[in-house]
């Protein structure tokens, strides 16, 4: 029997890693599809249109809310939205493929209500605050004052680590992968 509508969501504080374990995850298995979310942040140097982001402005982001279009939305940081479209996550399973979120943890909390069936939810920790707050400093995108802000979130998301499915402990990327992976393995052969 075909396994229908799985999903996989990676949340972490900003800085913890989870968007390479998720871009990790996305080159293994082929039958894995990244749930493109909009935002009405600007891109980021590389950024992409229609595969990081769909960049939207304030009124259309506003129209999509009106709509119904979101599983969920948040703003994640003053004046910046992001939401997890509900067609694309449709298209990604009308392919029987496994959509995968990469989304902040009020996000991911809503999604875990949403979607209690046939999802496996992982929170991605950093080893300490010190590594994170290094991490967001060595990234050279953020202002010192952006980087406050994260640090700020992430203190009050720590408090979240332990009510998700999994927690991967993100010390070293590849024995975090490993571990992920094993657990990633272990819901596609259980969940239907
Ligand atoms: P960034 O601006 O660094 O790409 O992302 C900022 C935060 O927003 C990250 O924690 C990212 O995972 C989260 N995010 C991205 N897309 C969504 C979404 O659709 N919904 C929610 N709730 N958070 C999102």
């Amino acid at each position: 029997m075909a396994i229908k509508n799985r999903a996989i969501l990676v949340t972490a504080p900003s800085g913890a890693g989870k968007t390479t374990l998720v871009r990790m995850l996305l080159e293994e298995y082929p039958n894995f599809e990244f749930s493109v979310s909009a935002t009405t942040r600007a891109p980021r140097p590389g950024e992409v249109d229609g595969r990081d982001y769909f960049f939207v402005t304030e009124e259309v982001f506003d129209t999509m809310i009106a709509n119904g279009e979101f599983l969920e939305w948040e703003e994640v940081y003053k004046g910046t939205k992001y939401g997890s479209i509900r067609a694309e996550i449709q298209k990604i399973w009308d392919k029987d493929h496994v959509a995968i979120f990469d989304i902040d943890i009020m996000g991911a909390l809503r999604i875990k209500k949403e979607l209690n069936q046939n999802l496996l939810s992982v929170f991605v920790a950093p080893p300490s605050m010190e590594v994170l707050y290094q991490r967001l400093n060595s990234r050279n995108t953020e202002t010192p004052e952006k980087i406050k802000t994260r640090m700020d979130k992430a203190t009050e998301e720590m408090r979240f680590q332990n009510i998700f499915d999994v927690k991967v402990v993100n010390d070293e990327i590849h024995s975090a992968y490993q571990f992920l992976k094993a657990r990633v393995e272990k819901f596609l052969n259980t969940s239907h």
